[in-house]
């Protein structure tokens, strides 16, 4: 999802709002946090998002970074996936959507599918659980690691 920056702006507007409804101070470094990760669909880790931000902010530290994080999970604006259980990634794409997880290079990639969005359980399936939403999370190798998987078991061969 890359979003105008129309959009960025509004969401900006609206983490500001909830901000205020908590009593949480709206400071520069969350802005420019949270703004990081509306400019990307590379579901950025806390380093990653660190490193960018701290060209603007050079005495951000990781740990304003992980508490930010925290704080945008709790209002709800950003969602954290941990694929293939290694470090949490973050997502400030709020749409119903799944991704492909590259087992290789671990990146991550959104996917929109309508048929994955119409998977309906039976009761008797989930454990009596009442489903709220259903993510799918497919693993395989993305094009590069693929070939490059490839290439190794040609020069095995
Ligand atoms: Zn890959
Ligand atoms: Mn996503």
């Amino acid at each position: 999802m890359k979003l105008d920056e129309r959009e960025i702006g509004k969401r900006l507007e609206h983490l500001e709002e909830l901000c205020k409804q908590q009593g949480l101070p709206v400071t520069p470094q969350r802005i420019a946090i949270y703004r990081a990760l509306l400019r990307t669909d590379a579901h950025p880790d806390a380093e990653a998002l660190y490193d960018s931000v701290r060209r603007e902010f050079p005495n951000l530290s990781l740990a304003t970074v992980y508490k930010n994080l925290d704080v945008f999970e709790k209002l709800g604006v950003v969602r954290e996936l941990t694929p293939l259980h290694e470090t949490a990634r973050f997502d400030a794409n709020l749409e119903h959507h799944h991704h492909l997880i590259c087992t290789g290079c671990q990146q991550v990639v959104d996917v929109h599918d309508a048929d994955l969005d119409a998977i309906r359980l039976a009761p008797a399936q989930v454990a009596g659980f009442q489903v709220a939403k259903i993510h799918v999370q497919i693993e395989g190798l993305c094009p590069r690691c693929a070939t490059r998987a490839n290439a190794g078991a040609d020069a095995r061969s």
